[in-house]
């Protein structure tokens, strides 16, 4: 099959009760928008049904339709980043199989890369989630308004479409864990949002336990920010002011109060002193962080710059000068 131009990238994990669902209004949303597309379901390692269902459906619609099985469950991120490496278009999308944003507003994302956006995010309009995952996710996007440098509205909406170029840095990214609409948006030129849809979930549970949201918010901060490792050097160093501050003024103190002799014999307060020291092993201890945190940057390897564009006279062509 030709190069299409729209790739959908999906990842499935135990969702056999709602993939029918999502074949039945996926392909006729798809097929209206009149444009070459090409679906890329992910199968991270179900254990249910779903490798089956996604086989079927190969079977049915082989032009458009390209499956991807890993042999275990890797996380969402990880399909997706798989998704990316093999997908074709010059437009990529993500979607969720659950069927909670809807297939047919990836039209309005397309829509708004015809404008000349290179990163569509999603925001989800209403959010239908238990008020414990919802006021988790308002939390969390505060945190990480704080301590990285990325500006999303709504970082648990995956719909979202993404040019070629941000693909390809994303896949050229050797990291192990990912936040991928948080990377996608550091590659970014001209990012924007758009409202989308959000249903509950069609069939079955949500994929994610408490203690896997928790990961994943850490893969989330650890991933775009050395603030964790900067805290401990910033309360060290307060601490080993704050002391050294109190063991002045105490000792200015004692020395007035009982007078020079006796004086020098209470210039050594144990408590204070421990105080500086433990001040100057945080310190220590966030400065070797600080190194650790290098060394994380630089395994990671993304690529360190996005060019947009080069002006420069074609080398090729002879300079047309008299
Ligand atoms: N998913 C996945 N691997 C996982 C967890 C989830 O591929 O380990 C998929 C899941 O099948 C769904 C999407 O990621 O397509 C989002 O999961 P879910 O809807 O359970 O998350 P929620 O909407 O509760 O945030
Ligand atoms: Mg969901």
């Amino acid at each position: 099959m030709a190069a299409p131009q729209l790739s959908v990238v999906i990842p499935v994990y135990n969702e056999e009760a709602g993939l029918q669902a999502l074949f039945d209004r996926l392909y006729p949303a798809l097929d209206k928008l009149g444009v070459g597309f090409e679906i890329i379901f992910v199968n991270d390692g179900s254990r249910d049904r779903s490798a089956a269902i996604l086989r079927e459906q190969f079977a049915k619609r082989p032009d458009v339709t390209r499956v991807i099985l890993f042999n275990g469950n890797y996380g969402q991120h990880t399909a997706i980043v798989a998704g990316f490496e093999h997908c074709r278009g010059e437009r990529v999308v993500t979607l969720d199989a659950d069927l909670q944003n809807p297939p047919e507003d990836i039209g309005r994302l397309l829509a708004a890369m015809d404008a000349g956006h290179d990163y569509v995010g999603g925001v989800r309009r209403t959010r239908e989630d238990s008020w414990w995952r919802h006021a988790a996710s308002v939390a969390m996007n505060r945190v990480r308004e704080r301590i990285t440098r990325i500006k999303m509205t709504d970082q648990g909406c995956m719909l979202r479409a993404y040019s070629r170029d941000i693909v390809r840095a994303i896949t050229a990214s050797r990291e192990v864990s990912t936040y991928i609409p948080a990377l996608a948006y550091t590659f970014a030129f001209n990012p924007t949002e758009i409202e989308v849809g959000h249903a509950e979930r069609v069939a079955g549970v949500s994929k994610y336990s408490l203690y896997k949201l928790i990961r994943l918010n850490f893969d989330l901060i650890t991933g775009f920010s050395l603030v964790p490792l900067q805290l401990f050097s910033m309360f060290g160093m307060l601490v080993s002011a704050g002391a050294l501050v109190t063991y002045l003024i105490v000792i200015v103190n004692r020395l007035v109060l009982s007078g020079w002799r006796e004086g020098m014999a209470t210039l050594w307060d144990r408590d204070i002193l421990a105080f500086f020291l433990i001040g100057m092993l945080l310190f220590g201890l966030g400065l070797i962080g600080e190194y650790v945190g290098r060394i994380y940057q630089q395994v990671r390897e993304r690529p360190r710059f996005m060019i947009k564009a080069v002006l420069e006279q074609d080398s090729d062509e002879p300079s047309r000068s008299p």
